[in-house]
């Protein structure tokens, strides 16, 4: 029989329902990589099915508690439930994501929906040798025009799987125009950052235009600190007067460029630097704002890292912060999940403080809610995005 005992603390962390399990809290396995096998503690008492990979630190993932078996029938429940969910959302956006995962249910796979297409991210071997299954169930729920793998996530290397992008059935092109409240945007499904956008900030998109657009000393200059494609840009510029979009890759510019034409926008520029230099040139030369965005990438990917995140997350917070006109907006985010919302908070206190500027919260905001967070799953729990203004 495929099975697994756990030590002690396995056993109590899988009771707590967290479902990943450490190598080393596994004392006995028998199966093969990509196998579902029947996870227990040392009394022969079942905890449920979990997904193996012995190749991965992460050795098991637990996909259910109950003794049912994991079938064709199993994942299509589950993708129907995520569907249903997303549905209940009423999500004014062709671009959403239909599965967040373990948040879902499903741990290790990832799909998004990009209108009449599907992206998915595959980081559980055991997922991957059913994938047949899943592109059964998506061909049959939702008929998609095309189902794509981008199979080329970091989490991919973690279990022992090859890195490609395949084409898993239809027709799949290079980039897909998708719309977002009133914006059009063009997601490079094949070549684009994660499965082509960041779905996750959907709803703070929304949201920063919304301040943006209402906030006291009115919405002049607006400056979008690693824009990316624009996902913050497309918003704010139908608010402002001006949107400044900054990244440091060309690539990204482009495609920012590209999406505020299809938006026909005229009062955006593209500024190809870092910002950390750039932040610092404009606060020195007494440049000011009535709104900045500071959207990076994640700085802790590690616990190792918060140390330093912490101070660059510091430098571009107090930065901005100078920045401001009165009255005037900074949303500021973080993807990190290591750099939690209570260090955040401390690092954006020790900014204003630093900075010399009364700055008040207006929200804290969190994940899109098709990115469903689960309590004892505190990785579903990553992104932050904290609205603040300048008193
Ligand atoms: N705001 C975007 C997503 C940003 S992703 C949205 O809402 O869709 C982070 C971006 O930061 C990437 O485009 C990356 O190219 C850029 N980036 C990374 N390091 C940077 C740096 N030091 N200076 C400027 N941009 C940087």
């Amino acid at each position: 029989m495929r099975a697994a005992v756990l030590t002690k603390r396995g056993a109590a962390r899988a009771r707590s329902g967290h479902p990943w399990i450490y190598r080393s809290d596994i004392t006995d396995a028998t199966g093969d990589v990509g196998d579902v096998v029947r996870v227990m503690d040392r009394a022969g008492r079942f905890l449920g099915h979990a997904f193996y990979n012995p190749k991965s630190e992460i050795t098991l993932r637990i996909v259910t508690r109950e003794d049912e078996p994991i079938d064709a029938a199993f994942f299509r429940a589950r993708m129907q439930k995520a569907r249903d969910y997303r549905a209940s959302l009423d999500i004014d956006a062709s671009a959403y994501r239909m599965v967040h995962a373990e948040a879902d249910g499903i741990p290790g796979l990832v799909i998004d929906c990009y209108g009449e297409y599907f992206v998915l991210q595959v980081g559980s071997a055991a997922v991957e040798e059913r994938l047949s299954w899943i592109i059964a169930t998506l061909e049959d729920l939702f008929a998609p025009t095309g189902i794509l793998l981008r199979g080329d996530s970091p989490s991919r290397k973690r279990e022992g799987l090859v890195a490609k992008t395949e084409v898993l059935s239809g027709e799949v092109p290079e980039s897909v125009v998708v719309h977002e409240g009133p914006a059009r945007y063009n997601a490079g499904l094949r070549a684009g950052q994660k499965t082509g956008s960041f779905l996750d900030q959907r709803e703070n998109h929304l949201a920063a235009a919304r301040y943006i657009g209402e906030a006291k000393g009115g919405a002049g200059r607006v400056l979008d600190v690693f824009s990316y494609a624009g996902g913050f840009t497309l918003h704010a510029a139908r608010v402002a007067e001006t949107v400044e979009a900054v990244d440091s890759s060309g690539d990204a510019l482009e495609r920012a460029r590209a999406n505020v034409e299809l938006n026909k926008l005229s009062n955006v520029t593209f500024t190809r630097a870092s910002a950390f230099d750039l932040l610092r040139e404009r606060s020195d030369a007494g440049e000011t704002y009535d709104a900045v965005i500071l959207d990076p990438p994640a700085f802790a990917k590690t616990k190792r890292d918060l140390r330093g995140a912490a101070r660059a997350y510091k430098e571009i917070n107090l930065r901005a912060m100078k920045l401001l006109n009165p009255d005037g907006i900074l949303v500021s985010c973080s993807c990190s999940y290591h750099f939690s919302r209570e260090l955040m908070q401390e690092t954006l206190r020790s900014a204003a403080s630093d900075a010399g500027r009364v700055i008040r919260v207006r929200e804290w905001r969190d994940q899109a809610l098709d990115h469903p967070q689960v309590l004892t799953i505190p990785e579903t729990s990553y992104l932050k995005c904290a609205v603040l203004e300048c008193l």
